[in-house]
């Protein structure tokens, strides 16, 4: 298959390491370019992650705060969905923090 030389923009096979017609590192270039998209995206996933953990403990405290408002009644729908909202909230910043840790062990080991 072919592909342009980053460097003059003519054709060079893709399997090829360098440019036949200007010498240019093809593969050297991809691998630091992938390299850093990797690294952004590993950032990017990483700050989404934080940004619903931070939804998550507001879905937690509304859930909390709803349970107490105007101190509806064991059973009642507010009550029922307050606990609901609680719950979720909790069981989707566990879940975001075991993320935020496997993220993190990634870069640790890659
Ligand atoms: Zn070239």
């Amino acid at each position: 298959m072919l592909t342009d030389c980053p460097a003059c923009k003519k054709k060079i096979s893709d399997k090829a390491d360098i440019c036949n017609h200007c010498g240019f590192a093809v593969k050297a270039e991809d691998a630091e370019a992938l390299l850093r998209k990797q690294k952004m995206d590993k950032y990017q996933r990483h700050q989404s992650l934080q940004t619903q953990s931070f939804i998550a403990v507001l879905l937690f405290l509304a859930g909390f705060g709803m349970m107490y408002w105007g101190t509806p009644e064991v059973g009642s729908t507010q009550h029922s969905i307050a606990i609901l909202v609680c719950v979720l909230g909790f069981i989707w910043y566990l879940i975001n923090r075991v993320r935020i840790l496997l993220t993190k062990r990634n870069k640790f080991f890659g």
